[in-house]
């Protein structure tokens, strides 16, 4: 059976090669035991773009055997931190090479417009897998003096080993940059299961690790249900750390599973509920351009999506009116489509998720501000949505919606607005408005989350940590400290003229 299949694409006048096989040792396969295929779907159309084939839990060990063969042998500590970064690099120059292809094929498969997909998530990526190739000779450990005569220590940041890494289907290539540049630079291997709804890009970044060079099993790509790969890997006793981003649900079961296996090291980035503070003094024109921004961005299905906005009352019915213009100008469509600023939801699960939160902020007496109309054309769009009138205990306040839904509601001083802002069980992103830069340390440091964006809003940087407090994870992702979580440090005590005297007491 051929490993791949050709994807049309009438639109762009188009046709895409796409792997559909188990990545594993470098070869396209299909599962060893089961028949089970993963439809992928355009969320545009609502049409098939094609079927792959789905892991077992056994391809999940064999997958694993690859990755633990590869770190023994080519990998681990038998390759030198320049090879790591050159292949880094080369695998940097291919994705950029094919930036329009994986564009493409992210916008058909997630719904994202392509311009998006090709300046944004591909150009981070390659940036990400840079980045970290020029961290790959930088791994060092420290000399530490212990007795000036006779004795030394020293430690060493060992790659941790077989990493299982878990990708959501919002950001499929930058989650799979995120991951897999830190791991291979500091000499893990990988076990990489993409989310099942937008394996397609996953699937061609692996054929394209193939021709950067990559040895065999250091790369393994086993796209898979959740509950049958994702949970395998979590709970698999020969996989050395599992990396994951996704919902908080699927986070602890991960952890629970990572508990009652082995051990393993786990990292977690999950949901949010991130809350925008804008004040008086602020500049409200920027203001409303940034928290529409947090909200539209990717069709608001973003971990840190500035989902509730708090105004102070005095500048709220200005602000409110500025917003509502930023949002209307917005051009919702196919993210195929060259004009596109924003594309639908990417599944139908998402689309009945996001309607099912509208219906309810409806239900429980938030008044729509803008949006909130179904379309009756084809494709789980979701027109941005802002509410106003809202109360703390609706569901639309307190839960992450995933999609383009905001709320928005009023303070009148810094520390009601401080208390509004830290009233959830999440802590991923925050961010503040104000032109009084005490106001903006203050607030800042009150804040309870990984990331506060201070006059503009979720803009990330490859070398500053990104990650959550609270219910939004464990762990840091990006920047240097995302190297430890792929290194375990091992030190090492030397005597180099101590002797001992027995017995000591
Ligand atoms: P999810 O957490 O279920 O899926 C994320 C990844 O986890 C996918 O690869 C999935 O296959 C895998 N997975 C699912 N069940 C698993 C299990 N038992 N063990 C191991 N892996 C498993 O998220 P979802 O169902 O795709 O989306 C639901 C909600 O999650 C969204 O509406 C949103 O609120 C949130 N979400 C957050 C992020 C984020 O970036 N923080 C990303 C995607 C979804």
């Amino acid at each position: 059976m051929a490993h791949s299949v050709s994807v049309k694409i009438p639109k762009l006048n188009k046709t895409i090669e796409v792997p559909t096989g188990l990545f594993i040792n470098n070869e396209f396969v299909p599962s060893v035991d089961s028949q089970e295929r993963i439809e992928t779907v355009n969320p545009a159309t609502e049409e098939v773009i094609c079927s792959i084939v789905a892991a077992s839990e056994k391809d999940i060990d064999i997958a694993v055997a690859a990755a633990r063969q590869a770190f023994k042998t080519t990998w681990g500590k038998n390759v030198t931190g320049w090879e790591r970064a050159r292949l880094l690099n080369k695998l940097a120059d291919l994705i950029e090479r094919d930036a329009q292809e994986l564009a493409e094929l992210e916008a058909l498969n997630n719904g994202k417009p392509v311009k998006m997909a090709r300046d944004f998530d591909i150009g981070d990526s390659v940036q990400c897998l840079r980045y970290y190739a020029g961290w790959a000779d930088k791994i060092t450990g420290q000399s530490i003096e212990v007795d000036n005569k006779s004795k030394l220590a020293f430690t060493r940041h060992d790659p941790i080993g077989v990493c299982g890494q878990i990708i959501p289907w919002n950001y499929p290539i930058n989650m799979w940059a995120w991951k897999v540049a830190p791991a291979l630079a500091v000499g893990c291997t990988i076990v990489m299961k993409p989310s099942e709804l937008t394996p397609l890009t996953a699937l061609k970044l692996s054929e394209l690790a193939k021709e950067a060079g990559f040895p065999p099993g250091v790369i393994n790509t086993v796209p898979s249900l959740g509950p049958v790969g994702g949970a395998a890997l979590a709970s698999h006793h020969d996989v050395d750390k599992v990396a994951f981003t996704g919902s908080t649900v699927t986070g602890r079961k991960i952890m629970e599973a990572a508990a009652k296996s082995n051990l393993k090291k786990v990292s977690l980035e999950l949901g949010g509920k991130s809350p925008h503070l804008v004040f008086e003094s602020a500049d409200l024109e920027q203001a409303a351009s940034w928290a529409a921004l947090g909200i539209c961005y990717n069709s608001g299905q973003d971990c840190t999506a500035g989902s509730r906005v708090y105004v102070q009352d005095t500048v709220y019915d200005k602000f409110t009116s500025i917003l509502v213009d930023r949002v209307k100008a917005l051009v919702v469509g196919d993210g195929l489509e060259e004009a596109t600023g924003a594309g639908p939801v990417v599944s139908k699960g998402q689309y009945d998720r996001v309607w099912g939160y509208i219906d309810s902020g409806k239900a429980e007496g938030a008044h729509v501000l803008v949006g909130g109309e179904k379309r009756q054309s084809k494709g789980y769009y979701v027109d941005p949505t802002v509410f106003t009138n809202i109360t703390s205990d609706m569901k639309i306040v307190k839960e992450e919606i995933f999609g383009p839904v905001l709320s928005v509601g009023v303070f009148k001083t810094e520390e009601e607005a401080i208390a509004l802002a830290n009233d959830t069980t999440y802590g991923l992103g925050a961010g503040l408005h104000s032109n009084d830069a005490n106001q903006c340390m203050r607030v800042s440091s009150a804040l309870e989350a990984g990331t506060v964006w201070v006059n503009q809003y979720n803009i990330l940087n490859n070398n500053v940590p990104f990650g959550g407090k609270k219910q939004s994870g464990i762990g840091r992702e990006l920047g240097s400290y995302a190297l430890e979580e792929y290194t375990s440090v091992k030190a090492i005590h030397w005597n180099f003229g101590d002797k001992l005297d027995w017995p000591l007491y």
